[in-house]
């Protein structure tokens, strides 16, 4: 579906991309999207989602742990965790990681994101989907979240930019529901866009979370893939979500989850780590 082996794909209001492709692997229209599975050579294989670039091999790292470790180390004893979207079964290969999960729901939309991520996207998913501990549930994360009375330690909300088909899912209702899914100091972890491209939503976004979370802090990491700076969140109802950096050390170390290629405990979420450009956005009402 690549014309003269080039993707196109729009970036921002001013700007798309041209990726060159070396192997078109897979391309779907499925209900919801359309998917396709490409190799560069810059980022190996490539999921784009619509036109766009959602995870490679090569740079999933920069997002996946990004999203995942800042809540789940903050967290003491994380068991049960709920990630809503995550196709690509990244989030859910990071989370899995951690011996104290007992049960990692995941809710995606499209089972078609996940059947292919199952047979082309290996080397980011893993035998995530394969372990006994992950419960897969294909539908819609607002409607999960409105209709089940099970809790979580750490819900992850792993979804696409707020177009369709998740625009439904960036609402101060959608984070009320999830926060009255969280157990007692659970967390909500989530990536609300790029501060320079995108000022108004990660303005708009921020804003709506503090509106439903008390506690809440803002990282900024800069996704290769993506080629901009993403702002990601994690956020509780109760005032847990600052932990010294020692302590982090001591979880990763007795957590034994292996080599990481980001997330680090001296670059975890700081209340007051973030850029001046970032800080002034937000002071916009
Ligand atoms: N890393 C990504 C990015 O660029 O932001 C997100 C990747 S993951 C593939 C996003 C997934 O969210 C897609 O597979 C999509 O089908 C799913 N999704 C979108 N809206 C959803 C909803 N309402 N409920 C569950 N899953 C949803």
């Amino acid at each position: 579906m690549t014309e003269n082996n080039i993707l196109n794909e729009p970036f921002s209001s001013t700007m798309s991309r041209r990726f060159r492709i070396a192997r078109n692997i897979h391309t779907q229209k499925t209900p919801f999207q359309l998917v396709e599975v490409v190799e560069t050579s810059d980022y190996g294989i490539t999921l784009f989602l619509d036109r766009r670039f959602q995870t490679s091999e090569k740079d999933e790292f920069f997002y996946h742990e990004s999203l995942v470790h800042p809540a789940m180390m903050t967290h003491p004893n994380p068991e049960r965790v709920l990630i809503i979207g995550g196709g690509d079964g990244g989030t859910l290969e990071e989370s899995l990681k951690y011996p104290s999960v007992q049960s990692a729901t995941m809710v995606e939309l499209d089972p078609e994101v996940v059947d292919i991520a199952k047979v082309h996207l290996r080397s980011i998913c893993g035998d995530a989907f394969d372990d006994p501990r992950t419960r897969l549930i294909i539908g819609d994360g607002r409607k999960f979240v409105e209709e089940t009375d099970e809790t979580f330690d750490v819900i992850i909300l792993d979804l696409t930019d707020p177009l369709e088909p998740s625009k439904y899912v960036y609402t101060k209702e959608f984070y009320t529901l999830c926060r009255d899914r969280l157990r007692p100091g659970g967390i909500l972890a989530l990536h609300n866009d790029s501060p320079f491209f995108y000022p108004e939503a990660f303005n708009v976004i921020s804003k709506t979370l503090d509106s439903v979370f008390p506690y809440r802090r803002q990282y900024l990491t800069y996704i290769v893939g993506y080629m901009l700076d993403f702002a990601f969140s994690i956020c509780s109802r109760e005032d847990v979500l600052d932990v010294s950096e020692e302590v982090l050390r001591e979880r990763l170390r007795d957590r034994n989850i292996g080599h990481l290629y980001y997330y680090h405990p001296a670059m975890h979420p700081r209340a007051s780590a973030l850029p001046g450009y970032v800080t002034r956005i937000l002071e916009t009402p």
